[in-house]
């Protein structure tokens, strides 16, 4: 079968877009027009089951009836005012994301890739106002494969060349370390560390869980020498991992989580950072900002995400339905499938000798979706409220192209 199916629609869809948009992705050839819970429709009427989530934006699956009834509610009262106003949804919302996370205080944006930058300027301002490091002198150290986005600076310490070349000039002020070296971590602390950045476990590198004890020991220096833990979030908390957040798999807890994704319920874009007000105290005014951070659909939807996060239902979820996912995973054979990593809903497949995208082509054929990450690599996260059913169908599919 092919997903062009034969009506030429599809076709016809493809066509323009790739005509008329930038080739900065290379899509899978499946043209969705309807989607519900953990399954989206093609315009052939193929129907297909979303192993990707949308890089766990979509944690809740598609449309799920509780956000969508939220968003409804408020696109009848108010959707924007901006900061300048107060609204009455947007107090309620940074209480409520705060209580989740543990923390005090909430900065919201909009995309994840400004959720860091907000990040990265909060760390700096708070590292030459409370810290006392020398004004320009600020060093935030992050680590190799990173992701967290794609704005100038956040290209400027990313160690993929699609992702920063061509881009320069670079933004300095980072150091670059391995990542799960608590060693080379122990030796690049000084003070005009102000602090480190990291994914608790990587997604877009493959989902790579980091060697345990790793987080524990970034906790400690970030401690010992009055460095921020900045812990990026955005596509491994709100239960991915089969916890709220993924720090808490060795009970750490970050100086700030930077949050997005799944935080709009895959119906509006909506992250934030979230920290104490110690270090978020230092915005005054004027300072940073952004229109459509905050605003009243954003803080609706969201509000709706936490309280559905906080019965720790979705965690269990993903805990449980993630450890029947990577039981299986792990049986398969070792002469196919070189690794298997992650944690909770949440897997990066290796294979031995087949491309990813060509293991993605396939699953699409057989009717799962799923994306490659680096070379042989392809990462599937399912929304958590996948069926145990539906993902052992998936895990089926899975096992008949590597088997094949
Ligand atoms: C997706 C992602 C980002 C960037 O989020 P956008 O909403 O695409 O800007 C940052 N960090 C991590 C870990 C991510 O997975």
């Amino acid at each position: 079968m092919s997903a062009s199916g034969g009506s030429g629609t599809a076709a016809a869809l493809r066509a323009q877009s790739a005509a008329h948009s930038a080739h900065n992705y290379h899509p899978l050839p499946v043209v969705i027009c309807e989607a519900e819970s953990a399954w989206v429709t093609d315009v052939d009427g193929r129907r297909y089951l979303d192993m990707l989530a949308a890089y766990s934006a979509i944690n809740f699956g598609h449309r799920h009836p509780r956000l969508v009834a939220a968003a409804q509610r408020q696109l009848e009262r108010v959707t924007l005012v901006s900061r300048a106003f107060e609204h009455d949804q947007f107090g309620p919302f940074c209480a409520e994301l705060a209580a989740l996370a543990g923390m005090e205080m909430v900065l919201p944006m909009n995309t994840g890739a400004e959720a860091v930058e907000t990040a990265i300027k909060t760390a700096r301002k708070w590292g030459y106002e409370v810290k006392g490091v020398p004004d320009g002198e600020a060093v935030i150290i992050v680590f190799d494969g990173n992701f967290h986005g794609r704005t100038t600076t956040i290209v400027s310490f990313s160690t993929d060349p699609d992702a920063r070349d061509g881009f320069g000039p670079y933004t300095p002020g980072f150091r670059i370390l391995p990542y799960g070296d608590i060693e080379a971590l122990a030796a690049a602390m000084d003070d005009r560390v102000v602090a480190v950045l990291a994914e608790p476990i990587q997604g877009e590198a493959g989902v790579l869980v980091p060697p345990s004890g790793f987080l524990t020991g970034v906790r400690e220096l970030c401690t010992a020498h009055g460095a921020l833990l900045v812990a990026d979030e955005i596509q491994s908390g709100l239960g991915r991992t089969g916890t709220t957040f993924a720090c808490e798999h060795e009970d750490v807890v970050p100086d700030m989580y930077v949050l997005g994704k799944a935080l709009g319920g895959g119906i509006v874009p909506v992250s934030a950072v979230v920290s104490s007000s110690d270090v978020l105290g230092v915005f005054k005014p004027g300072q940073h900002g952004s229109t459509f951070g905050g605003n009243p659909l954003a803080c609706a939807v969201a509000r709706e995400v936490i309280a559905m996060l906080s019965t720790g239902e979705y965690q269990e979820r993903s805990a449980k339905l993630g450890a029947h996912m990577h039981d299986r995973l792990n049986a398969l054979p070792e002469s196919k499938v070189r690794e298997v990593r992650g944690r909770g809903l949440w897997a990066g497949i290796e294979f031995a000798d087949l491309p990813g995208r060509e293991a993605c082509e396939r699953l699409a054929d057989r009717g799962v979706l799923a994306k490659d990450t680096h070379g042989s690599t392809i990462r599937l996260a399912p929304p958590l409220v996948v069926s145990e059913e539906d993902l052992d169908w998936a895990i089926d599919q899975v096992e008949a192209i590597v088997r094949a």
